[in-house]
């Protein structure tokens, strides 16, 4: 037994020792995880400042992704810092933008799960610096909210353990190896052979996290209480795999324009990556069934979207009915989607002039390859607002699942089978 006078001295060196003002420990900046991207240049322990430039090799995609751990941080103080896009180059050897590696506000994490933005930093040329408090021994900065391939799998593992309409399965595994985590939400045993089927996709381009983020808040909404969404969930299967490209999402690379071609150039009669293939398969499947509705693929933009949009169908792949279709979706969607982030008038297409693989680009293929009610459409969600965060992401990605479930209020097939 301790004696009180003993428990009284050890409470007044705890008290001491509570007292003493902690040293601010060495900077160590570390991005040797799944999903990490720093080369740093420079640690200055004096001034507390941090610079770096990302680390992705360009034969995998722009090097835009960075992100990075510190550690040595002396709670309460404030950290300065900068990424260095200066020297960013493309594959072939050409510049990349530096706009495509510096947003106004970079994201930052005290426990590299919860995501919030640095407030607004300073651009110089092909800098950015931000100043940021740190209320913790360490913290975690990235070009945005990191959304990696644990992330994908928690997800999916989460929402099937909640929910008995939910199962997670393996969409494939990629060329290196790694699983793909996907899921389906269905009532299963419902009119199995003909429920509608909606595909939605994020990450073909590795360094857009946001995309993962939108999605993830859209298949939340969709196994959610709402009203619109038990009513979607009776008649509709919807699937979603958070990450395409899971390999360059762990890498900690881009993806978009690797070498030969990015995912969201693949879809062709000989897909390269394992992701594609799998997902062309599927829904191929679910259109000879004539169960196919919907194809959504989540991408983030350039630098200087300040509002979400969609890219859709080219006058080459349109017809009227087609057309239609779309225009109905994107009204609904027009309806919702207006704080904080409103949708874009502004509707461009991906046609001939875009890109010379045009016909391989996902939302193009499925245009393309399935029934003339099937709309097929890309959504681009800004990703350098101060919207452009987890909640506002996520908030984005309700706001698709609404304008979906109002739009299959009527069951777009022409001839859908007798219940
Ligand atoms: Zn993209």
């Amino acid at each position: 037994m301790q004696t009180a006078g003993y428990r009284l001295s050890s409470l007044i060196l705890s008290l001491l020792l509570l007292a003493l003002p902690v040293e601010a420990g060495e900077l160590v900046v570390s991005a040797d995880f799944p999903g990490g991207s720093a080369e740093v240049l420079k640690v200055d322990q004096r001034t507390r400042s941090i610079t770096v430039c990302p680390a992705g090799d360009p034969q995998f995609g722009w090097p835009c992704w960075w992100y990075f751990k510190v550690s040595g941080v002396k709670p309460g103080e404030t950290l300065t810092v900068s990424v260095d896009a200066s020297t960013l180059k493309q594959a072939n050897g050409s510049k990349l933008s530096a706009n495509w590696a510096l947003p106004e506000r970079a994201a930052f994490s005290l426990d590299g799960k919860t995501w919030k933005q640095t407030g607004p930093g300073t651009r110089e040329k092909d800098h950015s610096r931000w100043i940021q408090q740190v209320d913790a021994e360490q913290a975690w900065f990235a070009w945005g909210p990191a959304f990696v391939p644990a992330d994908a799998q928690a997800l999916v593992d989460r929402l099937s353990r909640k929910h008995e309409d939910v199962t997670a399965f393996e969409l494939c595994k990629t060329r290196a190896g790694r699983s793909v985590p996907a899921l389906v939400v269905s009532q299963a045993g419902k009119n199995s052979d003909d429920r509608m089927v909606i595909w939605i996709q994020a990450r073909q381009h590795a360094w857009e996290s946001g995309g993962s983020w939108v999605g993830r808040g859209c298949i939340e909404w969709a196994v959610s209480d709402d009203p619109l969404a038990v009513a979607l969930r009776e008649k509709v299967d919807i699937y979603y795999v958070p990450i395409m490209d899971i390999d360059n999402v762990a890498t900690g690379n881009g993806g978009k324009n690797q070498v030969p071609h990015d995912h969201n150039r693949d879809w062709s009669e000989m897909p390269r990556w394992n992701a594609v293939q799998a997902a062309m398969k599927a829904l191929r499947q679910f259109d000879r069934q004539n169960r196919l509705v919907m194809f959504v693929d989540l991408h983030n933009p350039g630098a200087s979207s300040k509002q979400p949009f969609f890219y859709i169908a080219p006058p080459e792949l349109n017809t009227p009915r087609r057309k239609a279709q779309q225009d109905a979706f994107i009204a609904v969607c027009r309806e919702e989607m207006q704080e904080p982030l409103k949708l874009d008038r502004s509707t461009p297409s991906t046609g001939p002039k875009y890109d010379k693989r045009w016909k391989e680009i996902s939302s193009n293929w499925v245009r393309s390859a399935t029934r003339e009610h099937v709309v097929g459409i890309t959504l681009e969600t800004c990703w350098n607002t101060p919207h452009s965060q987890p909640q506002g992401y996520l908030t984005v990605g309700q706001q698709l699942g609404r304008g979906i479930a109002r739009y299959l209020k009527q069951d777009p097939r022409p001839s859908p089978a007798l219940d």
